[in-house]
């Protein structure tokens, strides 16, 4: 078995491309058994006009009204169909503010297989943005930022509505002077009960790749201190992604990640189906990932 990847955004999503029939073929062309698509769903009306969209067939459609979602589908159902051996799953990525659980409840009816959740945003600014990021920062003290996302990841986690959490440290990429530093540290005591968490629900803990190969980082999110600490609190459950937003970059830095997670004391990748785990994939079992060659 190869890696599972689980957080892919095709070209529904405004910052990505490849549609995700291309994914399918990439996938297939470097021998994966299963991937697991995770589109952008942004619902905050505070950033509608940036990011309150999804692309369908080359257009612009808002994403609050759930219609887009049967295209979507209908198009991870027609590769599919194109690729009987290869499991295609269907999820989306839910950016989590305070508001958005009665938003989000439209978007519930479908049948999803695994609904990553993320928090990217306090008080509506993108902190890992360079920008935005300093924006928040003239607002109040890293020491803050870390308590507020705390804070909004607890509350994600107790929703009961989601499966996996996203990148956990994502913020470290923001490089405003000194701000990873104090960030990181003023999480340190909240990781515990948020760990603990995620473990009650039986939500997986993702391990992502981006960190490395886009943001030029050595760990990726979360970094292995929080990887050995949610390992040494029982949780077991954990998924990879790529975050790729081109199919090029699907599994990418998977040897980096699966090495790490063995350090850190994890044994097994998990996959979904329904929401519900389907299979433990111990890493006796994974091989490494075909090469791909150029077109
Ligand atoms: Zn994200
Ligand atoms: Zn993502």
């Amino acid at each position: 078995m190869r890696i599972p990847d689980y957080h892919i955004h095709p070209d529904f999503s405004f910052d990505a491309r490849g549609t995700v029939l291309n994914y399918a073929q990439f996938a297939e062309e470097k021998g994966m058994e299963e991937i697991c698509f995770t589109t952008h769903l942004d619902l905050d009306p505070v950033r509608a006009p940036r990011e309150g969209w999804v692309r369908v067939n080359g257009s612009r459609v808002p994403n609050y009204n759930p219609s887009w979602i049967f295209k979507y589908i209908e198009a991870i159902e027609e590769a599919q169909a194109l690729f009987p051996d290869l499991k295609l799953k269907r999820g989306l990525e839910v950016d989590y503010f305070p508001e958005v659980e009665s938003l989000l409840e439209p978007f519930l009816h479908f049948s999803w297989d695994f609904l990553l959740v993320s928090v990217h945003c306090i008080q509506h600014l993108a902190v890992a943005n360079e920008k935005e990021g300093a924006q928040l920062l003239s607002l109040m003290t890293p020491e803050k930022i870390a308590s507020e996302f705390a804070k909004q990841v607890k509350k994600a986690i107790l929703s009961g509505i989601f499966h996996g959490l996203a990148h956990l440290d994502y913020f470290k990429r923001q490089n405003h002077p000194g701000f990873k530093e104090r960030f990181l540290s003023a999480l340190e005591p909240c990781l515990p009960e948020i760990l603990t968490l995620l473990k009650k629900q039986g939500m997986a803990l993702e391990v992502n790749a981006r960190a490395i190969f886009r943001y030029n980082l050595k760990e990726p999110f979360p970094g292995s201190h929080i990887l050995s600490l949610a390992s040494s609190l029982g949780l077991e459950t954990i998924t990879f992604g790529s975050d790729s937003h081109n199919p090029l970059e699907l599994g990418l830095k998977f040897d980096t990640l699966l090495s790490l997670a063995m350090k850190s004391g994890f044994k097994a990748v998990t996959t979904f189906k329904g929401g519900k785990i389907e299979n433990i994939i111990p890493f006796s079992q994974i091989v490494p990932l075909l090469p791909s060659y150029p077109a």
